[in-house]
């Protein structure tokens, strides 16, 4: 980077994706290599599914922690619509990289009549290569089940973005495993690096996203965990899954109808009021 120029990155996501510990990563490396970083997030409602967005921007010096539009070098979008949400803020020619898994917003699941459609963007990918240049598609979490835990996918996306933002691997390697476990470090470092080995192919080439209802298709199914001594028996989570997944059993007590169905919306992971519901 020349002298007097400042890298712009937006990082941007839904709550419980890893965005600020991605963005906090970033802001590590930058400064071990010496930069000046400034860094702003807006994080309101992310327990609840809510848009969680971070400004990181590095330079030789760094004056305003925020982004205009039309200013971002990159645009790191754990959720694809939110890339699509954020996309104005690149600068042409600036870098996309995007996670191609979609979290349906509550506010898209408002019809609870069994199997009524869920309003969500479509054509995403499509809208976005004829938007920009530099699109880079991947399913992060795909590739953090392959390596045994869905939970690294952020790290996948930060190898992808070393590639951007090009520091060292040791600088990479040695912030992720500051900010995790001891006993992550092995998976996370092997997550970085399967992001920052990742080829992309053309865009032709590229495989279609697929429809939030027709995302359980394409993965496992989903593993819903529901603690049965957490839960109080209210019944939201029933009441607002839009697959009718859950029921409750005659003890009172959530349990799992049908994970076959599940779209992974985390409505009911992230509307539960005791906590009492992980869906991975
Ligand atoms: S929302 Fe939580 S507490 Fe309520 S029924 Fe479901 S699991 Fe139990
Ligand atoms: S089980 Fe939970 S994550 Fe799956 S579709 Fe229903 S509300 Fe959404």
């Amino acid at each position: 980077m020349e002298n007097g120029q400042v890298q712009n990155v937006l990082i941007v996501g839904v709550g419980g994706q890893g965005v600020l510990t991605a963005s906090d990563i970033l802001a590590t490396v930058c400064l071990a290599s010496g930069y000046d970083v400034k860094k702003s997030e807006v994080h309101g409602m992310a327990k609840r599914g809510g848009v969680v967005y971070t400004h990181v921007r590095y330079g030789r010096k760094v004056l305003s922690p925020l982004i205009e539009p039309g200013e971002g070098d990159v645009l790191l979008a754990f959720e694809p619509a939110e890339a699509l949400r954020w996309s104005k803020y690149l600068k042409p020619g600036g870098t996309l990289i995007t996670n191609l898994r979609q979290r349906v917003p509550p506010a898209s699941c408002l019809d609870r009549r069994p199997q009524a459609a869920v309003r969500y963007p479509q054509e995403i990918q499509r809208s976005l290569r004829q938007q920009l240049g530099d699109v880079r598609v991947l399913d992060a979490e795909s590739l953090a089940m392959e390596l045994g835990n869905p939970r690294v996918s952020n790290t996948v996306l930060l190898g992808v973005l070393s590639n951007v933002c090009e520091f060292s691997t040791e600088d990479w390697t040695s912030a992720i495993e500051r900010s995790v476990k001891p006993q992550a470090r092995e998976i996370n470092r092997r997550a970085f690096l399967a992001g920052r080995n990742m080829q992309f192919p053309a865009a032709e080439e590229e495989p279609a996203a697929a429809p939030a209802q027709e995302a359980a298709a394409s993965l496992a199914i989903a593993d819903i965990e529901i603690r049965e001594t957490w839960c109080k028996g209210c019944e939201i989570c029933v009441v607002v899954c839009p697959q009718n997944c859950l029921k409750m059993n005659d003890a009172k007590k959530a349990v799992v109808a049908d994970a076959s169905s599940c779209i992974r919306c985390m409505l009911c992971e992230w509307l539960c009021p005791d906590l009492a519901v992980n869906v991975h």
